[in-house]
């Protein structure tokens, strides 16, 4: 049977790393085994979800390459979703529940003040027919929960290992709220058979959620799938990223920080497994790395700062041709590969390549704090064209007629020409500047 695995997020808010990188190692299995990658919407809250996030959510998976071999929305799937309750209810799985909130509430309370778990105590069983005609002509409607067995509930996680639940230990879960509207433990279970999904990995905060849902497999008569569940990110300091999910969206690390696709993914695919975090230029090279036995059961920390350091590397490394875009959106529509691999080693994010851009292609205030130097050394400029050899013949020649070096040579030589004490290599920058304009910015004019 082929592997199909899923990610299903919901609508309901931008996307961030947490979840991408879920995204992405659901992504990087279906790639390493040769199956298929499902993009599910989970959008049955209606409230909360939005065509906004929707498309947000897309345009996120696309930016960094994880394309999907096919998609669902559950709000198209309502009709499986009450066969399939109309199922249970005649089985005798689903059972009617009248209390409040307000009366959970109180349970819950009192259970908990009692040192005991707060499990549901099947009250509603034990309603009479009578019991519940009274109920419903009061106006109450009722939600609907899912009958557990009080068996054990056991799978090998491919991250967790040996799993074990008591039944017996957990709540009968709502599937049917009060609206008929059914809720997720039941939805994504009737999608997920639906759809053949052999491998559900998922975020640890849905351990307890598997083990109710094997239980719904079951029921359903669908094929219980592998369980993967990963450790969840938290900040460097050990914190939830909750928090902080407006600064760490996809979409602000793209559109606010000038991350670059790759640095993300090189981050997430290796944060929380034994491999050492690299640069990786596409998302091949880290299908070809990819083991979900390499994920630790270690919390990992998600460090911004490891981040942008990567999102350098990164830079420094991408050939022109995938950066031209980025360029161009910048307004440097002219932007080549020699400008570009001139200032790619100064670089921690595209954008900065504007301020290079002005120095080789606008007006610059040189530093020409040493008149007698420059002008002596502008005398010697050899004519056009130049190459990446002009710098050292030039500066050759300037050495052996005035007799400086190392940084007195250079340092008065960059500050006139670049107007800044650091930047690019020269060598790659002046034949970008080009003689007229080195002429004059020797001379101490602005060009
Ligand atoms: N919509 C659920 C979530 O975002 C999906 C969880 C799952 O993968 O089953 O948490």
């Amino acid at each position: 049977m082929s592997v199909a695995v899923r990610f299903a997020p919901s609508p309901t808010g931008l996307l961030h790393v947490g979840n991408v990188r879920l995204a992405l190692v659901n992504w990087l299995f279906a790639r390493k085994t040769g199956g298929t990658f499902l993009l599910r919407l989970d959008d049955t809250d209606e409230e909360r979800s939005k065509p906004e996030y929707a498309e947000g959510i897309e345009r996120d998976l696309i930016w960094l390459g994880l394309t999907w071999d096919r998609f669902a929305r559950e709000s198209d799937r309502y009709g499986r979703y009450d066969e399939e309750a109309a199922a249970l209810k005649a089985s005798g799985r689903l059972y009617p529940c009248y209390e409040t909130p307000e009366e959970l509430n109180l349970k819950r309370a009192s259970l908990v003040s009692q040192g005991r778990p707060p499990i549901y105590d099947r009250a509603a069983l034990r309603l009479s027919d009578a019991d519940r005609a009274r109920l419903e002509s009061e106006g109450r409607k009722p939600h609907w929960r899912f009958k557990l067995e009080h068996t054990p509930v056991e799978w090998t996680d491919l991250v967790r290992g040996p799993v074990h639940f008591e039944g017996s230990a957990l709540s009968d879960p709502v599937l049917i709220r009060e609206d008929g509207r059914p809720l997720y433990t039941l939805t994504s279970v009737v999608d997920d058979a639906d759809l053949a999904i052999t491998h559900v990995i998922r975020g640890e905060d849905h351990v307890a959620n598997t083990a109710v849902q094997i239980q719904i497999f079951q029921a359903v008569g669908g094929a219980v799938p592998v369980f993967a569940h990963l450790p969840l990110l938290t900040d460097a300091t050990g914190q939830g990223l909750s928090k902080r999910l407006g600064s760490l969206s996809v979409a602000s690390l793209r559109e606010e920080e000038g991350i670059e696709p790759m640095a993300l993914a090189s981050l997430l695919a290796k944060l929380g497994t034994s491999d050492a975090i690299e640069p990786r230029l596409t998302l091949d090279e880290l299908v070809a790395e990819f083991d979900i036995a390499k994920v630790s059961r270690a919390t990992p920390k998600f460090d911004p700062e490891e981040l942008l350091r990567l999102n350098a590397r990164i830079l420094h490394l991408l050939p022109f041709e995938r950066v031209a875009g980025e360029l161009a959106a910048l307004g440097l529509d002219d932007a080549d590969a020699a400008f570009w691999e001139a200032v790619r080693p100064n670089l921690s994010r595209v954008a900065e390549a504007r301020d290079w851009w002005a120095v080789t292609h606008a007006p610059v205030a040189p530093v020409a704090d040493d008149p007698a130097f420059l002008a002596e050394a502008a005398a010697l400029l050899p004519e056009e064209p130049w190459d990446l050899s002009t710098w050292g013949t030039w500066t050759g020649a300037v050495k052996a007629r005035t007799g400086r070096k190392g940084k007195d040579l250079f340092l008065p030589l960059r500050r006139a020409l670049t107007g800044r004490d650091h930047g690019p290599e020269l060598k790659n920058l002046l034949p970008l500047i080009g003689r007229t304009r080195a002429q004059k910015r020797l001379a101490g004019e602005t060009a």
